[in-house]
């Protein structure tokens, strides 16, 4: 059921019937050259169109922006910062609990926002309601950790495969990932990661000055496959289908 696409005596009706809501958090940045900048909006909303198959829990419009000050350097990336994002997420869901809603469920795509949901979610429990924070990647690693994989890597790949093929420039796919340490002795491991003596340090750079491809991880992306990417998706998407089901038997301390 989408929010969008229904009349508000229809919301009205299901909102006095149930108290929960869905919706995706995403980004817009560069996942690696071959990657499309919409990754983590799209991953998201095609989950949401599988879980809309099965079960009639109200889909709010996705949020396709989120907070990635990092890569904002690449080309077409666009940061909202946290300060916006938390602003959006608490005006969205303020408006959502007013009419009704108290279980939010929200879908992200993004670790960049993580932090940021983790606040609104603390916010939101004071108020009575209960915010659960769906990170689909971190998910996909329980479900099978075979699928477990890094920034526009093997496993962000294959999900876009799973949406659709077309989207991933398979001219850009190959080639080593070339990390761009701080010194010799300094060397760059992740995002913000160096490594010195064994020992893991956090320096944040602008991601173009840590790579100028800009996927980052172990799996690299030529590991990546269609049917990976929809038995990904599919996967995902039931067993959020079952959580639902599940959460619906929690009961929350307020009423409406
Ligand atoms: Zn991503």
């Amino acid at each position: 059921m989408r929010l969008a696409n229904t009349t508000w005596p229809k919301v009205e009706n299901y909102f006095n019937e149930n108290d929960m809501v869905i919706f995706a958090v995403g980004s817009i940045e560069s996942h690696g050259r071959h990657m499309p900048l919409g990754t983590d909006t799209l991953i998201p909303d095609r989950i949401l169109e599988l879980i809309e198959e099965k079960n009639n829990i109200m889909i709010a419009p996705t949020i396709p922006f989120g907070a990635c000050q990092s890569l904002s350097d690449f080309p077409g990336t666009i940061d909202i910062g946290l300060d916006l994002l938390y602003d959006l997420l608490t005006a969205v869901m303020n408006e959502l609990y007013k009419h009704g809603a108290r279980k939010f469920l929200i879908l992200n795509g993004h670790g960049g926002n993580i932090k940021t949901i983790d606040r609104v979610a603390l916010d939101f429990e004071k108020k009575g309601a209960m915010v659960v924070e769906l990170n689909w990647w971190l998910m996909a690693w329980d479900l099978n950790p075979a699928w477990k994989g890094g920034h526009g890597g093997g496993e962000e790949t294959a999900g876009v495969m799973g949406v659709d093929p077309s989207l991933v420039d398979m001219s850009e796919i190959e080639g080593p990932l070339v990390l761009k340490d701080i010194s010799e002795n300094l060397k760059a491991t992740g995002f913000t990661s160096i490594s010195y003596k064994g020992v893991t340090i956090n320096i944040p750079r602008s991601t173009t000055n840590v790579t100028d491809n800009g996927w980052i991880g172990d799996d690299h992306p030529t590991t990546a496959t269609e049917a990976w990417g929809k038995e990904m998706l599919q996967t995902t998407a039931d067993y959020i289908v079952d959580f639902i089901e599940e959460f619906k038997k929690v009961e929350l301390k307020s009423t409406k």
